[in-house]
């Protein structure tokens, strides 16, 4: 048996190695489309921003000629206006002159500063001004944001919605992202019904894969669903065979621990290699994970999960989670958030393994204001008890060697991703 950590780098050499047989595919989709993928090259900008100097406010455009804003009583002529996609076409202004001028419309090159409408006073074409107004004021330059050329998303990096309204506005329609992964993935278990199907004695609802589905969607990947496989060795060879065939990783779900039935790992030895057998972690000891030898798509990944609802989940969000992104921006692992937080309540186990215990993170204000998280264990951490999983939003990590907890100390959370923390 393997240490988790020990797990993570074997589980990073494996996607490495992998990655390194596989070519370097991008593929242009809109922007729209682009959310939440990898970009394969850097986007560089090809308009300055602003591209013409704007005004930052609704005023009046003066040309003042005088840098030290020293303009409070002076009386300018106004001469016309210039508006958002309209701008003043009139002559250039001379000194002590303006245009009446609104947000995000281009300054005049004759003006020098813009004086908000609040601090004039108009009444006909005699606009006074009723303060000092820094030379300059109120006016977005010309490339001060942006000049043609730079680099605006560099390559490797996620494009994420805060990131649209810059690409957007270069008017860049496609952007070139890593493709999805294909992860194909079934299931194991002669008991295993899908919903609406009789259960018979001793029969249950299959919900690994329900699971899996439900974890994987939030990423930029292809799911291929296998469905439930007999358990004999010939229906899981065959169906690995043929989702190695159509994905770039498998993801099987029950059948690696030690009982007669399961076939899982020997399989997977038959037609390819399991690298690692048995992790240090719980739940989740049964896992292993290697490669299958594709007959057409060369090799394909494979990731196995144990049978257990809860260690199936477990596995998949702390060790396969974090290696699947690895794959999706072929730079870094990205585990989940880990963040450092208060036990409410004693907790004690039996040491050996690192557990990863369901609990309930929730944020809290100290009496100095100081924002600090606190997390609570949820009651029993059997390896099927989905009810404690649906209450949580986090694992608690206890130390392989750690056998007691006191409460008030210090632990280390990890996040599920799709928790706001409130
Ligand atoms: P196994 O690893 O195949 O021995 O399964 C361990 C336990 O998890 C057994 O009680 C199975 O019935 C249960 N189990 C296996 N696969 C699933 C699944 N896909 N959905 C729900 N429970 C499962
Ligand atoms: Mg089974």
């Amino acid at each position: 048996m393997i240490s988790f950590a020990q797990a993570q780098d074997n589980l990073h050499r494996l996607c490495q190695t992998w990655l390194a047989e596989q070519s370097d595919m991008s593929e242009p989709l809109a922007l729209s489309e682009s959310l939440d993928r990898y970009i394969t090259e850097d986007v560089i900008a090809t308009l300055e921003l602003p591209r013409s100097d704007l005004s930052a406010m609704d005023g009046y455009a003066v040309c003042s000629q005088d840098q030290y804003g020293a303009i409070a009583s002076q009386v300018f002529s106004l001469k016309g206006e210039s508006r958002a996609g309209e701008p003043y076409k009139g002559d250039p202004l001379a000194p002590g002159e303006c245009v009446r001028i609104f947000t995000g419309a281009v300054v005049p090159a004759s003006a020098d500063t813009v004086v908000i409408q609040e601090n004039v006073e108009c009444e006909n074409k005699s606009v006074r001004m009723l303060h000092d107004t820094s030379f300059g004021a109120n006016i977005r330059c010309r490339g001060e944001e942006i000049t043609a050329g730079a680099v605006i998303a560099a390559a490797g990096q996620l494009i994420t919605p805060n990131m649209v309204p810059l690409l957007a506005s270069q008017g860049i329609a496609k952007v070139k992202v890593r493709p999805k992964l294909r992860v194909a993935f079934f299931a194991t278990g002669d008991e295993l019904k899908a919903s609406g199907d009789t259960l018979g004695e001793g029969d249950i609802y299959e919900s690994n894969m329900a699971s899996i589905a439900a974890v994987l969607r939030y990423y930029p990947i292809e799911l291929i669903n296998l469905g439930v496989v007999e358990d004999t060795p010939e229906a899981i060879k065959a169906c690995l065979a043929t989702a190695s065939d159509t994905a770039d990783l498998v993801i099987s779900s029950g059948g690696v621990s030690v009982g007669d039935y399961d076939y899982v790992r020997q399989c997977v030895d038959a037609i390819g290699a399991v690298s690692d057998y048995k992790v240090a972690m719980k739940p989740g000891k049964p896992v292993c994970f290697g490669h299958i030898d594709g007959m057409e798509n060369g090799k394909a990944l494979f990731f196995g999960l144990p049978g257990n609802a809860v260690s199936s989940f477990v596995v998949l969000t702390e060790l396969y989670l974090p290696a699947m992104k690895f794959l999706l921006n072929r730079e870094r692992v990205i585990p989940n958030t880990q963040l450092a937080a208060i036990l409410e309540t004693d907790l004690s186990r039996r040491g050996g393994r690192l557990e990863f215990q369901r609990g309930v993170l929730s944020k809290y204000e100290d009496t100095a204001g100081r924002h600090t998280f606190r997390v609570s264990a949820i009651g029993s951490q059997d390896s099927h008890r989905v009810l404690g999983l649906a209450r949580a939003n986090c694992t608690i990590k206890i130390a392989a060697d750690v056998e007691h907890i006191s409460a008030g100390s210090e632990v280390t959370v990890s996040v599920f991703p799709w928790t706001d923390l409130q």
